[in-house]
């Protein structure tokens, strides 16, 4: 038999059972065993369920009350000493301490995983870390899961990917140098799970999908070595992108197997299946481990039959990667239209997929006929469905010819044009677009889905929230005002409601850090815009101030980034449809005299594929899509965009060559720096620095915010500088919102009045 197995599976429950044990336990509602029970169940079910579709080894160590590499930190005694925390005896509300902080220490950093959406907790590395293994709670839910009558393989992040995700927090210390002692504490690990009986393990090293240095790819050689005599089986898990290129070294390591992801990278199957020694594991990750589409089975059994042929039972079958990144089970959605729902498979139908493809393999084709049936009609639906197909739609995207994305004049005249009716004063003020999300807002919003308030009601709730949020930008004298996105829940989500193409589930969340899950939309068909969106809003807004509204959408890439993705047609497709829409949008919004439009692209750069050489493939068509949605303004309709909390230094040309009239970005938290970089390249446009970060309800002082405009002074030509915040201000309250944008706003007429005396 082949034997099925797989790394991971949802941990939140498939209702969010975790998230709201833990915090209720964090406000004291809970008692530990309370929340420890939840936990234990849901391990039990999840265990229960992957054994009912047929698996063969199940996961231990993938269940976490907050973040698995945080527990792995905790497990090899390498929790930062700032806490003052003992590792070995650490109590679980300490443990939720370094995720969240507590009143002397800051919280432990977090940051995306690869591509996905889910964070992981950043390991802080210091010249003494020193690693002391305490395996006792992973040795448990071993036990535990032994104890219900199941074959395990417990799945550890790599050391060598551990220690290249997490900070160098020393000067002149380098990560690397930690290899040797770390690999002494996973090397005890692993001799202690082997003598817990434990056979095989997984061990990720998701680095190796990634264009990391040779000198990390050496220390990937010299871990596997230091791990040959430790008593347990090992499998190197990869995932989100091809190995292909470290063939020869996964061949030659002293391992039993790896896992590759053939549905990221379908191109490594071949090379792998052609070259791989038949004394060693091959498993083959051929089920999307992060998307919500079933599998067409069929193509999948034929593709696995002649790599079985090859390697017999060392060929294994899993999900591609981790099923942590897919939502849990369809089975509970109640409200999606069925017809959708048949071309879909969460987490539990997935391993019911992969049961079907083990006994498929054991058994021929034919021992599944009516499930491959099954899968097939689906496919054969999802290829025509009207629900999924509009002509017009992919018509239009066809007829696009090279140079449909351009503005009808470069930026030099626009900018004039602009200028001309625009009678901005130098240094011109504006925010990012949201301003405080209230409890009110919430609850009028939460009471109309439900029915509770009337459209009416609803409207004039929304209204008088913008007219107060216009009416305090006006005492503020903020040059370009905007509505404050009150009626907005989500970026994504508002946009996707009102989009044809896109659908919602219940319960399709998500784990993005802790206990907060996101319910990304769904990306299902053609996309195209069948009224407007926001046209309402932001002409009601402008009819309110005699500056010049500006209208906010959210931009192509960042809708399809926060979004589950169709997997039938290639993304730069999906994203030209998303564009188009958007550019409806824009032209309407600039008949109804909105003629500032801000089309926010915060995932840009977190959209990027993992290897560098696909970077500019993808940044061609984004940015073309950038593009599109804004083509055929005129010149006198000023585009922004906003991009937010990642590394664009290497991908400047790229954001030129999106040609906004204005970018607004963050850049506070790193004192300018990466405006610097802007400067450096001489970004072309207007560019609007973020001057203060606006994740806290402090206020800055107006030195703070003097500085830093200074900063920006010297790097960008004072006539293209604009002066805003770092991003939206939903997360904060009224009181220091006002308080704040003040600052901005007196050290920028400060800043005014000495150029004009220059
Ligand atoms: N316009 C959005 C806001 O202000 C942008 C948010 C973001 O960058 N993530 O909230
Ligand atoms: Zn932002």
């Amino acid at each position: 038999m082949n034997t099925f197995h797989l790394s991971g599976y949802p941990r939140i429950g498939a209702k969010r059972e975790l998230k709201f044990a833990v915090e209720a336990f964090w406000k004291g509602a809970k008692t530990e065993a309370e929340v420890q029970e939840t936990a234990a169940e849901i391990r039990r079910l999840n265990w229960a369920t992957q054994k009912a579709a047929g698996a063969d080894l199940l996961p231990v160590g993938d269940f976490s009350f907050y973040d698995h590499v945080l527990d792995l930190l905790c497990t090899l005694g390498a929790i930062p000493k700032r806490f003052g925390f003992d590792a070995a005896n650490l109590s679980l509300p300490e443990y939720f301490q370094l995720a969240r902080g507590n009143a002397t220490q800051f919280a432990m950093e977090m940051t995306k995983w690869f591509d996905t959406n889910y964070h992981y907790i950043v390991p802080e590395w210091h010249a003494d870390t020193e690693f002391k293994v305490n395996a006792k709670n992973l040795i448990a839910q071993i036990k535990e899961a032994k104890a219900q009558g199941h074959d395990i393989k417990p799945t550890l992040v790599g050391p060598v990917t551990l220690l290249w995700l997490g900070k160098a927090k020393d000067d002149n210390f380098k990560r690397i140098s930690l290899l040797p002692k770390l690999l002494q504490a996973y090397a005890q690990l692993l001799r202690e799970l082997a003598a817990e009986g434990v056979d095989w393990i997984q061990i990720d090293e998701p680095i190796l999908a990634a264009d990391a240095d040779e000198n990390w790819i050496k220390a990937v050689e010299t871990a596997y070595k230091e791990f040959a005599h430790t008593g347990v089986r090992i499998i190197i898990g990869t995932y989100f992108a091809s190995v292909a290129e470290h063939l020869n070294l996964l061949k030659s390591l002293p391992v039993h197997g790896v896992h590759i992801d053939c549905v990221r990278a379908p191109e490594q199957l071949s090379v792998f299946t052609d070259a791989w020694p038949q004394n060693k594991v091959l498993s083959v990750g051929l089920i999307d481990g992060r998307n919500v589409w079933r599998a067409n089975l069929s193509k999948v059994i034929d593709t696995l039959e002649p790599v079985k042929a090859k390697l017999g039972n060392n060929l294994w079958i899993a999900p591609s990667c981790s099923l942590l990144h897919s939502p849990q089970d369809l089975a509970v959605e109640e409200k999606l239209d069925g017809e959708i729902k048949s071309w879909m498979a969460f987490a539990a139908q997935k391993l019911v997929e992969l049961g079907v493809v083990k006994q498929a393999l054991a058994h021929g084709k034919d021992s599944v006929k009516e499930e491959i049936a099954a899968s097939d009609a689906a496919a054969a639906d999802r290829a025509t469905n009207k629900l999924i197909h509009n002509d017009a739609v992919k018509a239009r995207v066809a007829a696009l010819v090279k140079g449909a994305d351009k503005r009808n004049s470069p930026f030099a005249e626009r900018i004039k044009a602009q200028q001309a009716w625009m009678n901005l004063p130098v240094l011109p003020t504006t925010t990012i677009g949201s301003f405080p999300q209230t409890t009110e807002i919430r609850q009028a919003r939460a009471a109309f889905k439900k029915g509770e308030l009337s459209e009416a009601d609803y409207d004039a709730a929304m209204k008088k929230e913008i007219a107060y949020c216009v009416e305090e930008q006006e005492k503020l004298e903020l040059d370009v005002p905007v509505h404050g996105e009150a009626e907005r829940n989500d970026m994504v989500e508002y946009f996707g409601e009102q989009l044809a193409g896109y659908c919602f589930t219940q319960f399709g969340w998500v784990q993005s850090y802790g206990s907060r899950c996101v319910k990304p939309p769904i990306i299902f068909g053609d996309v195209s815009r069948p009224n407007p969106m926001t046209v309402y809003w932001s002409s009601y807004a402008q009819s309110l101030t005699k500056r010049p509204m500006k209208g906010m959408l959210t931009g192509p890439v960042t809708m399809f980034k926060w979004s589950f993705v169709r997997d039938d047609i290639p993304l730069s497709e999906v994203a030209k449809q998303i564009a188009l829409a958007l550019n409806d949008e824009v032209l309407d919004l600039e008949k109804a005299g909105i003629k500032v439009i801000q089309i926010d692209e915060p995932a840009i750069r977190e959209a990027m594929p993992l290897k560098k050489a696909q970077w500019d493939e993808y940044l061609a068509w984004a940015c073309e899509a950038f593009r599109l949605s804004s083509v055929g303004a005129e010149d006198s309709t000023q585009i922004h965009t906003h991009m937010c909390y990642s590394e664009f230094n290497d991908i400047l040309p790229a954001i030129a060559s999106m040609d906004a009239d204005v970018i607004t970005i963050e850049t506070s938290r790193s004192d300018m720096e990466l405006l610097t970089a802007f400067g450096d390249f001489k970004y072309p446009n207007d560019i609007g620095p973020g001057v203060y970060d606006i994740h806290s309800p402090r206020v800055p002082t107006a030195d703070e915010i003097e500085h830093l405009l200074r900063k920006a002074m010297e790097v960008v030509p004072v006539e293209r500088l604009w002066v805003n915040p770092d991003c939206g201000l939903k997360t904060r309250g009224w009181k220091e919102t006002i308080e704040q944008l003040q600052v901005m706003m007196d050290v920028t007429k400060k800043l005014r009045a000495e150029l004009a005396n220059k």
